[in-house]
């Protein structure tokens, strides 16, 4: 248990029909074709597995072993629960009150009935992950990336963009345990695997895009990924545009990207823009400055 005192967070999910209808909207189209591929090869996979058990041990091993290994998928730690617990921060009503105040607003824009616990660490890598921490959903912010956004003006969209990519992974699913099992399933062949990992941030993208309401913010974060806090308020969009114009259809820039479980900066920070204009269609419009 991560805090004795706290009970077990009830699911962190969309809490009611309009707020799953809202999530199904914000899922990157090509996030639902390839969870479609994946899942149909992780079944043919796990057959596979069962059946060459049963051959080898009888059914009652191969159930056995598949149960265990159904446990085992959602018992895995990313970071030792204890570093987390006594070397960071958790945020809270009464603890980093520029924190908590983003992560409410990603909490109600995604209608979510329990919020992930959000623990800052003093890392100097710019990342944050959502993670599994003693069976409680958790996300991490490193404080260098926090660092980075702090200085700005936005930062409280900026802020919000990145806890809800970070929600995104949790609320979508990219976490539960028949994900893992599809993921473990898929091992043998790192391409699909990574294929459907890019899809599946860029649907968390379009959480924090959201999440944010500000795509001006949002790019800025990105453009921070890029060139650092210092330069990205000078990144030019349209020159942005221009370049990925110019590249994206090339063979060897594909090569490349199928290499990567996330798609470029480059490529996500367009990706952002076309995002937006997609979710002004949908009514899910979001403040452009
Ligand atoms: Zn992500």
């Amino acid at each position: 248990m991560l805090d004795q005192h706290t009970p077990p967070l009830p699911e962190t999910k969309p809490s009611s029909a309009e707020a799953r209808a809202l999530l199904r909207a914000l899922r990157d189209p090509r996030e639902q074709r390839s969870r479609l591929v994946v899942t149909s090869v992780a079944v043919l996979v796990w057959l596979g597995i069962a059946w060459w058990l049963w051959a080898i041990c009888g059914w009652v091993c191969a159930v056995l072993t598949l149960i265990g290994i159904g446990v085992f998928a959602g018992t895995i730690d990313a970071l030792s629960p204890h570093m987390v617990r006594t070397q960071g921060i958790r945020v809270g009503p009464d603890q980093l009150p520029t924190l908590y105040h983003a992560v409410t607003q990603c909490a109600e824009r995604l209608q979510l009935t329990a919020i992930p616990d959000v623990y800052v660490l003093h890392e100097t890598v710019w990342n944050a992950m959502a993670i599994w921490l003693a069976r409680r959903r958790v996300v991490v912010l490193y404080s260098a990336i926090l660092d980075g956004i702090l200085t700005d003006d936005s930062a409280h969209q900026q802020l919000t963009f990145l806890l809800g990519h970070e929600f995104g992974h949790h609320v979508d699913g990219h976490l539960d345990r028949m994900h893992l099992l599809v993921e473990l399933a898929c091992l043998w062949c790192p391409w699909l695997r990574r294929w459907h990992s890019r899809h599946c941030e860029a649907t968390c993208d379009r959480i924090g895009l959201y999440c944010s309401d500000s795509l001006s913010a949002s790019l800025r974060v990105v453009a921070k990924l890029m060139v650092g806090a210092h330069l990205a308020q000078e990144v030019n969009p349209d020159a942005v545009l221009r370049d990925w114009q110019q590249m994206k259809h090339e063979r060897r820039i594909w090569r490349y990207i199928r290499s990567l479980e996330h798609f470029p900066l480059l490529c996500r920070y367009v990706e952002l823009i076309e995002a937006a204009a997609v979710m002004e269609v949908l009514g899910l419009s979001v403040a452009k400055e």
